[in-house]
């Protein structure tokens, strides 16, 4: 039997070249291998969007066509809806009864985003994410989790669930699988503002939807190394947005770049057009499949509807375990 994978992103927005080289890259990889369920996370979108709620219903949408113009294969994996599948709603009510409030308040990610968006006083689906998380991955009991780096708090909070969970009521049974992240080699993409992560709700991304004019501009847009005023000053790769972006698009000349920036030898400019033309050539078989979906949304609704009744089907299966594990069943 194949091993699991669940990963996904919340319907907050149009996907980005972050979330690509994070993890979509790695879920494209593995739909071999894997059985791959893909999550459209409009529940967790709701954590932060619920004054907007019509955002999230286009957000499904824009999310499941950025997968799927990636070259997820819907043949070959699961694409469903949060909202849709109902065991996840049933496992984090179980999951939160033994999660303590103060392990969430400490939790990184939740600390940094609701620095970032002003919380003071945090609201129970806020700081529940990640034990909403933890029902998510464990639904389908799913062994391997690529992500970004600004995920890895969230999958240690569902390993612990896990943990305990087993404890509590396996019965010396591991009713529940303990699941691994997997990080790709760049886990965190900066923005093109030279902030450390590039966000979609930062408003400094390159999104996978974007054309090649707009791909141009904000190539020319992005923050390089601020201490290189002069074309002959000497760059320094380390501290330049470019520069990663090459390493993580361009990377047969990513060394050959760094040399020339760091002898004068290749200006900023020159620098970007050699990234915005690399990134195009990436984009390009993502575009055709793009405008394929774009034009048949009933597909992409029958897409979903298809991954959800599956993933309702293998999450009943998974609650009415643990329902027997924790004596609910009468
Ligand atoms: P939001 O700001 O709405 O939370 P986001 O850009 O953080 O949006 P998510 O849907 O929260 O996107 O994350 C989806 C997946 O993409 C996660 O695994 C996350 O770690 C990964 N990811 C997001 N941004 C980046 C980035 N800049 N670099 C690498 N991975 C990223
Ligand atoms: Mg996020």
């Amino acid at each position: 039997m194949k091993k699991r994978i669940l990963t996904g992103d919340r319907t907050t927005g149009k996907l980005h070249l972050g979330h690509y080289v994070g993890s979509l890259k790695n879920r494209v990889y593995f739909q071999d291998t894997y059985d791959s369920f893909i999550i459209l996370a409009d529940i967790q979108a709701l954590t932060t969007h619920f004054e907007d709620p019509k955002k999230i219903n286009q957000g499904i949408m824009d999310v499941a066509i950025d997968n799927l113009s990636v070259g997820l294969n819907p043949e070959k994996i699961t694409l469903f809806q949060q909202s849709q599948v109902k065991s996840i709603a049933e496992l984090t009510i179980f999951y939160s009864m033994f999660v303590s409030v103060n392990s969430l308040r400490h939790n990184p990610t939740i600390k940094t985003e609701a620095k970032q968006y002003g919380y003071k006083d945090l609201s129970y689906g806020f700081l529940g994410y990640p034990v909403s998380q933890a029902a998510d991955i464990t639904f389908c009991n799913a062994d391997l989790i690529p992500v970004g780096d600004d995920q890895l708090p969230h999958i240690e909070q569902t390993r612990k669930i896990v943990r305990r969970f087993n404890e509590l009521y396996g019965k010396g049974k591991d009713i529940l699988t303990v699941p691994e992240a997997l990080l790709s080699e760049i886990s965190r993409l900066p923005g093109i503002d030279g902030n450390a992560k590039m966000g979609k709700s930062l408003g400094n991304a390159i999104y996978l939807s974007d054309n090649k004019e707009i791909i141009d501009k904000k190539v020319r847009m992005a923050k390089t190394d601020t201490n290189r005023i002069h074309l002959n000053d000497k760059g320094n790769p380390q501290v330049c947005t470019v520069a990663t972006y090459h390493k993580a698009f361009n990377l047969s000349d990513y060394g050959n770049l760094c040399e020339m920036c760091k002898n004068a030898t290749i200006g900023c400019s020159a620098c970007k057009k050699e990234l915005a033309d690399a990134l195009n050539k990436e984009l390009e078989p993502f575009r055709e499949r793009r405008a394929y979906y774009e034009e048949r949304p009933k597909i992409v609704g029958e897409i979903i509807a298809e991954g959800s009744r599956k993933a309702n089907i293998i999450g009943d299966n998974m609650v009415l375990h643990v329902k027997d594990a924790m004596h609910l069943l009468i």
